[in-house]
């Protein structure tokens, strides 16, 4: 015969823990030893009173765990909406005043029993209420020595809902770390609910809801408070079951929303350029482009992709190593090459990828890369892929390189990489200095012209021409920006290139980029050669908006395209950029991770089309807003 071995601890006259558990009288030492574990070693503090009861029941029955279903729920409002609902569906009219009733629960020990129509509290003892006692799980796998809320409640569940005249039952633990609860009927057994309370509130307390004769509570409450029922067939909560994997999931994105920092796309109408349209169709003019020449648009650059579509195909088929290279990759190689007058040149799908495809390449583990604090975020993830060691060293500081360089020893490779133009601030690395300081220490020289080909030096050619000096080991650049198509590259020596391609696991393991994308670039950078007034175009509309930025009271500065008028809190550039949307301006605002936190600010990158009037407004916009938002 089964024995009941049941545990409560107290501290100062009030509970802290209980629990209990039927099982064979050979099972007794060791069930009593981890109740005592148990109870002493309880969240809520060390008990002053432990009082183990071991007894033999009069008789012992088995039930048939109830079904289980959980509903996920982002709050304990949504939750009790759950509740509610449940309720209805199986079959209480007044669902809502049984919820209302539930707050009286929580200065009660035990359940109250509430007849389910009339609401008529049942229980003899008000302040004591009913107790369910006398269970246990079957499944000795489940009865695991700490506290397992699940497990015990649909153990208790499924004893209440056998009681005679039981019909539901509401619960929630008074476990301030443990939110989930469960309301239970005979229509559909155990419902669980992901959170029915708030984090780290000790409230709590359960409803019996009871449909019978009066005559008959006396036997319900008997049988609540003294029959001996082992419950078989309780099923562990497993992934499938729980949508717990997704909890954390909504969180975050709750977080990032309460935060200011969720982003948004916005779908921009027509061919990209200056001015367009966002959706549905409000005219706008843009002003975080990164198509500095306007050469995206231009009819001689889509007139190039067009026409290498029809002759090469819409996609290249395969990696550049196996079928995807075609004449428009190879041509645009050699022009790349020949525009930045070094001996050779790499392409790949996206800027993103040359970066950690090159970083990659030439350092591992047991290398050192220096990489500047606020490079772009594909260089960050470049030498975190790596696995070599990173310095991270102040922004363009490089004294501060230099004697970070000065002090590291006996690693195989050194590479120092550095954004030439830095894409969110517009500022521009000092490129004789950095090649001196590279030179130096023997370490290799790595500069992303992302933002300077096309905008710096008076023909576009980035930052050797802007200085009149040499090139880096490694020119890397994109062609997604001012040569208005899609993809990155490295210029270097033949060697170089040669390196890059057998080694950079993102040229050689990815399907090339299309012939279109090839063919428009190159149309651009023959743009870009013929018309270098577009690069003088640009420079006099950055030099105009500063200006007319300073008229307007806001204080910022350029040596490139880009403007950052820094804002500092998420929100509030958000709130600037979604206002100037509304009068027709799209300048987006970069937040934390992009930039560091408070740092927020709306980055407007110029191009060489702006008109005019267009930056006026725009500049005396952002003055406005500065000061009421
Ligand atoms: N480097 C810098 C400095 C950039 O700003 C960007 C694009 N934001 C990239 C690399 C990545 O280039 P892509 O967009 O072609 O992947």
């Amino acid at each position: 015969m089964p024995v009941s071995v049941k545990m409560r601890a107290s501290l100062g006259g009030c509970h802290i823990s209980g629990a209990e558990r039927i099982v064979e009288p050979r099972a007794v030492p060791s069930v009593v030893a981890s109740l005592a574990e148990r109870a002493m070693s309880h969240e809520r503090g060390m008990p002053d009173f432990v009082n183990i009861k071991i007894e033999t029941p009069r008789d012992v029955i088995r039930l048939d765990a109830l079904p289980v279903s959980t509903v996920s729920v982002s709050s304990a409002d949504e939750g009790w909406k759950v509740v509610d609902e449940s309720l209805r569906e199986a079959g209480f009219t007044r669902s809502q005043e049984i919820r209302s009733l539930f707050a009286e629960t929580y200065s009660m020990r035990g359940a109250m029993l509430l007849d389910a129509d009339t609401l008529e509290r049942l229980e003899p003892d008000k302040a004591r209420g009913v107790r369910a006692t006398y269970m246990d799980s079957s499944d000795a796998s489940l009865r695991s020595l700490g506290k397992n809320h699940y497990v015990e409640a649909v153990v208790l569940a499924t004893k209440v809902l056998s009681a005679p005249g039981i019909v539901g039952e509401i619960c929630v633990s008074d476990d301030p770390g443990y939110v989930t609860g469960y309301v239970s009927s005979r229509k559909f057994g155990y419902r669980r609910i992901t959170v029915l309370k708030e984090l780290g509130s000790p409230l709590g307390g359960r409803i019996f809801l009871y449909r019978g004769p009066r005559s008959e509570v006396e036997k319900t409450i008997d049988y609540l408070q003294r029959q001996a029922v082992i419950v078989d067939g309780v099923k562990p909560l497993c992934a499938k079951a729980s949508a717990s994997r997704f909890d954390g999931i909504a969180k975050e994105l709750d977080e990032t929303a309460s935060a200011g920092l969720e982003r948004v796309e916005r779908t921009l109408l027509g061919r990209t350029g200056s001015r367009g349209a966002t959706a549905p169709s409000r005219e706008c003019c843009i002003l975080c482009s990164n198509n500095y020449l306007d050469l995206a648009g231009d009819d001689r650059v889509v007139s190039a992709a067009a026409e290498a579509a029809r002759a090469y195909g819409a996609g290249s088929g395969g990696s550049r190593l196996v079928t995807g290279t075609q004449p428009p990759h190879v041509a645009l190689e050699e022009h790349l090459a020949r525009f930045k007058g070094a001996e050779a040149a790499i392409v790949y799908p996206t800027g993103y990828m040359a970066n950690v495809g090159i970083i990659t390449a030439l350092a591992r583990r047991g290398d050192i890369i220096f990489s500047d604090e606020l490079n772009h975020a594909s260089i960050i993830d470049g030498c975190r892929m790596s696995g070599a060691e990173v310095v991270v060293y102040p922004h363009l500081d490089m004294k501060a390189l230099e004697d970070r360089l000065s002090r590291c020893s006996g690693f195989r490779r050194r590479l120092v990489v550095s954004d030439g133009v830095f894409s969110m601030d517009g500022d521009v690395l000092d490129l004789p200095r950095f090649l001196g300081v590279c030179g130096r220490y023997d370490a290799f020289s790595m500069v992303d012209e992302a933002h300077s080909v096309g905008v710096m030096g008076s023909r576009g050619h980035g930052l050797s021409e802007h200085f009149g000096c040499g090139l880096p080991d490694i020119a890397m650049g994109t062609l997604s920006k001012a040569l208005g198509s899609q993809g990155g590259y490295a210029c270097a020596s033949a060697q170089m290139v040669k390196y890059l391609k057998q080694k950079s696991r993102p040229y050689i393991f990815t399907t090339a980029p299309t012939a279109a994308s090839m063919a428009a670039a190159d149309a651009a950078l023959s743009v870009l050669e013929s018309e270098p007034e577009r690069v003088e175009a640009l420079r006099e509309n950055a030099a105009f908006f500063v200006a007319e930025l300073a008229r307007h009271g806001v204080r910022a500065k350029t040596e490139s395209a880009i403007v950052p008028v820094i804002v500092g809190d998420e929100r509030r550039a958000v709130a600037m950029s979604a206002e100037l949307e509304k009068r027709g301006f799209v300048i987006s605002a970069i937040r934390y991770p992009t930039v560091p936190r408070s740092m927020a600010r709306l980055r407007v990158a110029l191009m060489s089309s702006h008109a005019r009037q267009d930056l006026a407004d725009a500049a005396c916009a952002i003055g406005e807003l500065m000061a009421s938002i």
